[in-house]
């Protein structure tokens, strides 16, 4: 690591004044986000807020991408070193050989969803959604951070380009909603950032941060860690209806098909191994009609989380065996439709070293925690496949991320003191002719280049019927073909 440049340190003291004349600001926009919490690729009152706090810091903004996504680029004015060697990019061939790599462009992410928490005080009443995931608070890192970055005087001193963007539906959730989504057309994959990559919305973006939200009580931050990906699956018992009283025998219960495939799932559970971090975790969306018809259409999802991809498929396998013994056990139909949850989360090591030193400086070393591996998961994982991502912790919340009890208690630990570790993380990126961004690409190594991405992402579209409509010479039940990508 060099000693601070003096050139450097002047950009970050007017960084961090500018974030601090606007503190107030930066607050009160995260509480208006607070109060009108919206879900995935609904959260049109929360976009448009964020596109006026963006367009109001002088940016020209885009709006609706991926149905409510929000985008602001602000060039820095310096020139950029350059750069005439050939970086690792180029051996992937994603920029025609010979040519000088474009100034490296810095993304700031804030994600705009919420998730269901009926009983969160905050609570939409209409919806049940809430930020009881903080979303809010990641919207509020990402608007503090572009207070500080775009303050002319620090504009001026750097190069390439930061780029802000405020990505729909992070939570994976309502499942069936998005399928319809899916089949109108309006969107191909369920979450916002697959989504977003798809579009090429991150073909101008060489690296990525966002910052979640705390997930515990207490005063430390940290630059965040690995976590698990998953599938989503969201699988659907066709029984046969009968009268409950009169004649249940007439019947095929689809929902006791779903409890005894329940119960073979969670007998798997002893087969997953430790290290995988394996989470499978249904719940019953439908369980039936009337209380007095015997089940015929009964619904889950579930989400198979691990910690590697491999480990995801081979659980995957084993849930849909489970699946398919409910089906068996009753005589009903059972429909799996898996489709791209999100990859694990791979944090660069060089922006995580940037970020941290800047936390440290912010609040002290002994507030700054390492990230470990998160069994949840986070569509930052599907950006780590493709470019250096980073996806820290903000601090100053209590209570159970997801439940009714999470909420913000101390508004400079949940918004601002983050914001100003991202502005200066991407200070020390962009400043001194955007060398360390530079750095940063070059060293990178992600897994996959984004046509990879997109076309795995598509391959994990399938549909299996069990058992087979031959085989279970039914008539009519639809277009049950293994592997069929359309539904
Ligand atoms: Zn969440
Ligand atoms: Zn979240």
């Amino acid at each position: 690591m060099k000693k601070a440049d003096p050139a450097v340190e002047d950009l970050k003291e007017k960084a961090l004044a500018a974030i601090a004349r606007r503190r107030g600001d930066i607050i009160r926009f995260a509480e208006d986000v607070y109060r009108t919490p919206e879900l995935g690729f609904k959260e049109e009152r929360t976009a448009a807020r964020t596109a006026a706090f963006l367009a109001d810091l002088g940016l020209e903004v885009r709006t609706g991408l991926a149905l409510t996504g929000v985008k602001a680029v602000a060039d820095g004015q310096a020139p950029w070193s350059g750069s005439r060697r050939t970086g690792p990019k180029k051996e992937r061939g994603e920029e025609p050989p010979g040519e000088t790599a474009a100034p490296p462009r810095v993304a700031v992410l804030g994600e705009l969803d919420a998730v269901v928490c009926p009983g969160h005080p905050a609570a939409d009443p209409v919806t049940g959604a809430a930020h009881a995931c903080g979303h809010h608070a990641q919207l509020a890192v990402m608007a503090g951070a572009a207070v500080g970055l775009t303050e002319p005087d620090v504009l001026r001193g750097l190069s390439g380009s930061v780029v802000f963007m405020a990505v729909p539906a992070e939570e994976y959730v309502e499942l069936e909603y998005r399928f319809r989504l899916r089949e109108e057309g309006k969107v191909e994959f369920l979450g916002g950032k697959p989504e977003l990559i798809r579009l090429g919305e991150f073909d101008d973006v060489d690296m990525a941060i966002l910052v979640h939200s705390g997930s515990r009580p207490g005063p430390k931050m940290s630059p965040g860690g690995t976590s698990n990906g998953f599938v989503g699956k969201f699988v659907r018992y066709i029984g046969r209806e009968a009268h409950a009283g009169a004649s249940p025998w007439a019947g095929v219960n689809a929902l006791n098909a779903a409890l005894v495939a329940l119960s073979a799932v969670n007998a798997l559970r002893e087969t997953f191994s430790e290290e995988d971090s394996v989470r499978v975790h249904p719940i019953v969306t439908k369980g039936g009609d009337l209380v007095n018809i015997i089940p015929a259409d009964v619904r889950l999802e579930t989400y198979v989380r691990a910690r590697t991809i491999q480990a995801v498929t081979e659980t995957s396998r084993k849930v849909d065996r489970a699946f398919k013994a409910g089906a068996l056990a009753l005589g009903t139909t059972v429909e799996i439709r898996d489709a791209p949850g999100f990859l694990p989360m791979l944090p660069d090591p060089e922006l995580s070293r940037i970020y941290r030193r800047n936390l440290e400086r912010l609040v002290g070393a002994e507030n700054v925690s390492d990230g470990g591996h998160m069994a949840g998961s986070t569509d930052m994982g599907d950006l780590s496949h493709v470019m250096p991502a980073l996806h820290p912790y903000g601090a100053g919340v209590e209570g159970r991320p997801h439940c009714a009890d999470y909420r913000v208690v101390d508004p400079d630990l949940a918004y601002i003191r983050p914001a100003e570790a991202v502005a200066l993380t991407v200070i020390d990126l962009l400043a001194d002719g955007a060398r360390e961004a530079d750095r940063v690409r070059r060293a990178a190594r992600p897994p996959m280049t984004r046509a990879e991405y997109i076309e795995f992402a598509r391959s994990l579209f399938r549909r299996t019927v069990y058992p087979e409509p031959e085989a279970a010479g039914a008539a009519g039940s639809g277009n049950p073909k293994e592997d069929d990508d359309r539904w």
